[in-house]
């Protein structure tokens, strides 16, 4: 990882290019390597998080949801209803 850093990224700050002396890592757990960087030229630090996989893969997956198919019913109940509503839409939602 250190060498991709050195090999593909460079200072934010001024365009410098990483040596590998340069790069260190900070933290490193199962899914995540983080990387502190320091500017030769400027100085500048920026701190570089990697993956193992892309964080979005991580995320809880819920069960998609399957809509629910709106009946002749189900809109004449709520035309009942709401010609007899008089609150606003936060009345409704308060309601519903
Ligand atoms: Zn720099």
């Amino acid at each position: 990882m250190i060498a991709f850093v050195v090999r593909h990224m460079a200072c934010d700050a001024c365009g410098e290019a990483y040596a590998e002396d340069n790069v260190c890592v900070v933290l490193h757990t199962d899914e995540q390597l983080v990387l502190e960087a320091c500017c030769e030229a400027c100085h500048a630090q920026q701190v570089i998080t990697a993956y193992d996989r892309p964080p979005y893969e991580q995320l809880h997956r819920e069960e998609p949801v399957v809509p629910v198919i709106v009946t002749q019913d189900d809109v004449e109940g709520w035309s009942a209803f709401l010609a007899g509503f008089t609150g606003d839409v936060y009345d409704l939602l308060a309601q519903s």
